[in-house]
């Protein structure tokens, strides 16, 4: 297990650029996705980006699963090395986000985004894959996808009067 602490917004490690990933099959490569997945799972999220454990590389991972923040379906564990959106759909709802990095999930807001997209990236084994994605997977690829290029999703809050901790979203949402 390689438990990493997740950086908390206002560090500035959360706004580095990111880099590229050129090899695939690398020990480098290999210890940053076992981090994320076994700092994604004992953190309790459904997603977490290089950015937020300190990795420069452009990798992110999701699990969508039922955590104590949300009860959802599950999907399966997967890697995103070099992502790219393709195609956002032109329709945008509003769901609530949280993050491992805001407050360790503690807080919960707002977020509209496109509910449907497109996106192609590398797996674990460098195999390039094209995934259409919508509900709660779609949500998460996009929020992951902008910690890779610096943007917490405190900046996307559509009405931060409905701000609200991660226990009354629970009971409420
Ligand atoms: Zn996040």
């Amino acid at each position: 297990m390689i438990i990493k602490e997740i950086i908390q917004i206002g560090n500035p490690l959360l706004k580095r650029k990111t880099e590229l990933v050129t090899k695939f099959d690398s020990m480098e490569t290999r210890r940053v996705i076992k981090s994320l997945v076994d700092s994604l799972r004992y953190h309790d999220l459904i997603g977490i980006a290089a950015s937020q454990i300190g990795e420069k590389s452009r990798i992110f991972v999701t699990e969508v699963r039922k955590t104590k923040y949300r009860n959802l379906k599950n999907d399966k564990l997967r890697v995103y090395i070099n992502p790219d959106i393709i195609w956002l759909s032109k329709k945008q709802i509003i769901i609530y986000e949280g993050c491992g990095s805001v407050a360790y999930a503690k807080l919960f807001a707002p977020v509209k985004r496109p509910e449907k997209i497109i996106v192609e990236a590398c797996d674990e084994n460098g195999n390039k894959f094209t995934l259409k994605a919508d509900g709660m997977l779609s949500r998460v690829i996009q929020h992951e996808y902008d910690h890779l290029n610096g943007i917490e999703f405190t900046e996307k809050i559509t009405d931060i009067k409905k701000i609200m901790s991660s226990e009354e979203y629970q009971s409420r949402v």
